[in-house]
């Protein structure tokens, strides 16, 4: 058995050993598609000559220097160019380590602009059910994740309430349209604002699309303009989690541009530096910054490996390559096949309830019976059969759902690197569609 604590500690997983562009090599030397990209992270698939000399270069310069102290070249490129060209007025960047540290600068710098403005009474934020911010205890307090939360109830914070997600395939009712589903749930809301004290709100947070808690669900199209006037309307600010559905993923550089409106933070992280580095961060209007700067002057908060020098010069060059190689193109061109072969080989299979994304960020929901929609037993652990099967098949996939709360189906997510090629969209197609049909033989 390996010393290593895993994610699981009855079985030891299998060892990746090396990875070039679209495939990982195991140590049983396998070749596998790493069709999800791990959790929607390699957006470059895997050793990018760019990326890799990027790294190089800047860790033969400086590999670390303590924000305290300083700041350095690479952190301050990555900042001009993640906010330097952003709709929406967002001015600033901040890094750090990871999505979930993403979450809670966005959490603690909400909380301390409004200190800062006079409005100290502002202490609740408002999250959506069915939804994950991250493992740190600020973000999984945030999240709606019911089996992530479980365990640690009683010692997470209770300033966070949550209201029902945007999630049309089970949600909406037969004898509504989608204007009324959306206007059922910006009532919600606006009720839930009501019941706290609508000037006690700090932020609304939500993941703009939906990522591993409900699969890939983006919200109906009008949804997210009301959730930003209800914000707006009574002074608390918009935090929107891309962690997994931003920088590109989605087709947009942010996802929220398809939203038609911006929001006051943004959380980014794995598509940012894809991978190669560990590196998340917020994008912060000027609106948050400006009362920062003239309230204390300062954030008060950050981390001993904030802005790390190597970890942005990675980000830099992955951002970089998108923009040379026009790679958001590529994710808009290859998710619509992505689309189009997921609907050909699985649209009327018996066990998919719904097939749902956009860009290059797909999920499949699969469900006992069509019609009812009705989920499988989440003692059989689909997703996970889904996840080996396709293994065994030379395809890497994300398997999430089922057990995470029993109302829902078990789905499986793809989101293939933004530089896959038709040819490799049909192969992941054609094993995933294989996976599926073993998985679901005999249950
Ligand atoms: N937010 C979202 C939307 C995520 O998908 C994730 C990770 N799956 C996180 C936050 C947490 O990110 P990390 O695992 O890097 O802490």
């Amino acid at each position: 058995m390996s010393h290593l604590v895993h994610r699981s500690l009855r079985s030891d997983p299998p060892i990746a050993v090396s990875g070039r562009g679209i495939y990982l090599y195991d140590a049983e030397g396998r070749e596998v598609i790493d069709g999800s990209g791990g959790a929607a992270v390699a957006c470059l698939g895997h050793a990018h000559p760019k990326v890799l000399a990027a790294m190089k270069a800047q860790m033969e310069k400086l590999c670390y220097a303590h924000t305290a102290l300083f700041s350095c070249e690479s952190a301050e490129r990555l900042a001009d160019i993640m906010v330097g060209h952003a709709p929406g007025g967002l001015t600033h960047a901040y890094f750090c380590s990871s999505g979930s540290e993403g979450n809670e600068a966005a959490l603690k710098m909400a909380r301390q602009y409004f200190l800062e403005i006079g409005q100290p009474q502002r202490t609740r934020f408002i999250a959506r059910r069915q939804s994950y911010h991250g493992n740190t205890l600020g973000a999984l307090a945030a999240g709606g994740n019911a089996m992530r939360r479980k365990p640690y109830l009683p010692i997470l914070s209770d300033a966070f309430s949550h209201v029902s997600p945007c999630y049309a395939y089970r949600d909406r009712r037969d004898d509504e349209s989608d204007e009324q589903y959306v206007a059922r749930l910006a009532a919600e809301l606006e009720a839930e604002f009501q019941r706290l004290g609508p000037d006690t709100v700090i932020a609304f947070i939500a993941e703009t699309v939906v990522g591993a808690t409900l699969g890939c669900v983006a919200a109906l199209p009008g949804y997210f303009k009301a959730v930003r006037e209800i914000c707006d309307r009574h002074g608390a600010l918009l935090i929107l989690d891309e962690v997994m559905s931003g920088v590109g993923r989605c087709g947009t550089l942010h996802a929220w541009e398809q939203e038609g409106i911006a929001p006051d933070i943004q959380v980014v992280a794995k598509g940012l530096g894809g991978g190669y580095q560990p590196i998340g961060g917020i994008l912060v209007s000027g609106r948050v910054i400006e009362g920062l700067a003239a309230g204390s002057g300062a954030f008060m908060h950050g981390h001993t490996y904030q802005a790390h020098p190597v970890a942005c010069a990675a980000a830099v060059a992955v951002q970089e390559v998108i923009r040379e190689e026009n790679l958001l193109e590529n994710v808009r061109r290859m998710g619509k096949r992505l689309e189009e072969r997921l609907t050909e080989r699985l649209g009327n299979h018996r066990h998919v309830g719904d097939i749902r994304g956009r860009g290059l960020f797909w999920a499949v929901e699969l469900v006992r019976d069509r019609a009812g929609k009705e989920v499988f037993d989440p003692a059989l652990k689909l997703n996970e059969r889904v996840k080996m099967e396709a293994y065994a098949r030379g395809l890497a996939c994300y398997p999430m759902g089922g057990t995470i709360d029993g109302r829902r189906g078990d789905h499986v997510i793809l989101a293939p690197p933004y530089t896959v090629t038709a040819g490799q969209i049909d192969t992941i197609v054609e094993r995933f569609g294989d996976a599926v049909e073993a998985a679901v033989a005999g249950v």
